[in-house]
């Protein structure tokens, strides 16, 4: 039998497609409740998007652990044999909601595990390096890459202009500008923590870690001219290829490795392995494997378990810490910010973002949309003489503890040997890429300068990508050139 339709309080109501007149020509009246708490909640249905990371599209699915790298951390959901639940939220930086899911971008990787020592969130992305390595610059860096605020257009010289003048970002620029800029699709990428965290094991020794998702589907990519056509055809060719190789029962997996750096050889290390914009080379750090993460369900609903998940890096568990990456210091702060604001000061009552495994033992109480609360016997102070929960340090996550200067500056990093703005982002040009994927990094750059990039910041840019790398510096003013020249400007591509 069909379920009659009711108001919001499951009263059965009159009608589903008329509304309440004085008369068949007359005005429509105020105490059509019905109509009026229909048309209210309408009004109301958008939070709002997230202001970087605002497209995107998620899955549930589980970690198993497979290797035995209890000897760095005491960590509940890296002992041998541990399965837990976890759900993900894949997206693009810089594009709104509806916004093409083929723009170049990096793309949000952002994983919540559901432990016994409640929730485990690491907000990275699909490269391991960032454009910045200071939160301060974070708004400015976001806008730059948003848009213009007279005619509301993205804005390639306003891109350039920000990227040359912090030159920090030649390594991520050298990433966004190569194949890895627009994955084929959410399956073919990898993840990194991008960060450096910290893990501890069960003798309280401390490891500096770096995360590394490597996608079983193998990485693949999307040229410019491909990336162009399927936004036009189909904006949301990630978000549907995600879901439907879940509905098929293909699903995705990444076999998850860590690099590990004993805490006393961070200090010597070539470069600094706090510094954002840098990686620790393979070859001094390898990769250990941990185990094998899966995605194995869809959302039941988008808006309630993607739209409203909530990932902070904020969410430790024991044997998990943070480091003196000040990006990562910052997040750690924003983002449970942002959703307060976003989603609502009782955000973490939702179902994406209720931890599963763990009781929360709260003296959060109140505020907007409350739904949880604790029994009127268990008292809203602590401490207390009435039996209501006492923080138990042995119990708690202690990552927030590291040797450091205690004097308080405004200062960069640390420069270690090589460092250098340039120096990474020319190894993987030199070292890393082949004869095909520099000639299609050529290509992308070139054609993403054409875009609208002027003077004084295009002879920035040439001077930015010579500094990369000398010949390839050469090639793109050339191509540049060339294409100022010409008789038909390319029409610029989004991203
Ligand atoms: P390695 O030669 O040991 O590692 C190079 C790594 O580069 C590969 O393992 C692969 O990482 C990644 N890679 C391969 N093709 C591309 C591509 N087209 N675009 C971007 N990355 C690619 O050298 P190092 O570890 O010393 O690093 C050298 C350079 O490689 C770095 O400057 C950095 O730009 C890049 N890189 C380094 C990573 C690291 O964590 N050390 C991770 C990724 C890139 P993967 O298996 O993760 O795909």
């Amino acid at each position: 039998m069909t379920k009659p339709t009711t108001t919001n309080t499951g009263t059965p109501v009159e009608s589903d497609n008329e509304s309440l007149t004085a008369g068949t020509q007359g005005p429509i009246l105020l105490h059509d409740h019905y109509l009026i708490e229909k048309l209210a909640q309408f009004n109301r249905e958008r939070v709002p998007e997230r202001i970087v990371h605002a497209k995107g599209a998620g899955a549930y699915g589980e970690l198993v652990v497979t290797n035995d790298v209890s000897r760095y951390t005491k960590a509940k959901l890296f002992q041998p044999g541990a399965r837990t639940e976890s759900l993900v939220r894949f997206s693009t930086v810089a594009g709104e909601q509806g916004s093409p899911d083929t723009w170049r971008d990096p793309r949000g990787f952002a994983v919540k595990f559901y432990t016994e020592d409640g929730n485990y969130d690491l907000v990275g992305n699909n490269t391991p390096v960032f454009f910045i390595k200071d939160p301060i610059k974070f708004p400015d860096f976001i806008r730059s890459q948003k848009r213009l605020p007279g005619n509301g257009l993205r804005d390639h010289n306003m891109q350039w202009d920000f990227w040359t003048l912090r030159p920090e970002t030649a390594h991520q620029v050298t990433w966004l500008m190569g194949d890895r800029g627009i994955p084929k699709t959410y399956r073919h990428m990898n993840g990194y923590g991008s960060h450096t965290y910290q893990w501890i094991n069960a003798a309280g020794e401390r490891f500096w870690v770096k995360y590394h998702f490597k996608t079983d589907q193998g990485v693949d990519y999307l040229t410019q001219a491909d990336a162009d056509r399927i936004a036009g055809e189909n904006a949301d060719y990630h978000r549907k290829d995600l879901w439907d190789a879940i509905e098929r029962g293909e699903f995705p997996s990444w076999t998850v490795h860590v690099q590990v750096m004993p805490v006393a050889e961070a200090e010597g290390y070539r470069f600094n392995p706090f510094d954002l914009t840098k990686v620790w080379s393979h070859k001094d750090y390898p990769l250990i494997e941990v185990g094998k993460w899966t995605l194995n369900r869809n959302p039941a609903n988008y808006f309630v378990d993607i739209e409203q998940a909530a990932f902070e890096p904020s969410n430790v568990v024991p044997g998990i810490g943070f480091s003196p990456d000040k990006m990562l210091l910052g997040r750690v702060f924003a983002y449970a910010d942002a959703h307060r604001y976003r989603i609502g000061t009782n955000y973490a009552q939702l179902p994406p973002n209720l931890p599963r495994a763990a009781a929360v033992n709260s003296y959060s109480k109140e505020g907007a949309m409350r739904y949880f609360y604790n029994d009127a016997s268990v008292p809203v102070y602590a401490p207390n003489s009435f039996g209501g929960p006492h923080a138990d340090p042995a119990l708690a996550p202690d990552g927030g503890l590291w040797e450091f200067d205690p004097t308080m500056v405004r200062a960069g990093y640390v420069e270690h040997v090589e460092d250098g703005d340039f120096t990474q982002a020319g190894t993987l040009v030199r070292e890393v890429l082949n004869d095909d994927q520099r000639d299609r990094l050529v290509s992308n750059i070139v054609g993403h300068v054409l875009g609208g990039v002027q003077e004084p910041v295009l002879s920035r840019v040439f001077e930015y990508w010579t500094n990369v790398d000398p010949d390839l510096g050469k090639r793109v003013e050339e191509g540049v050139r060339a294409g100022l020249d010409g008789a038909s400007t390319p029409a610029p591509s989004q991203g």
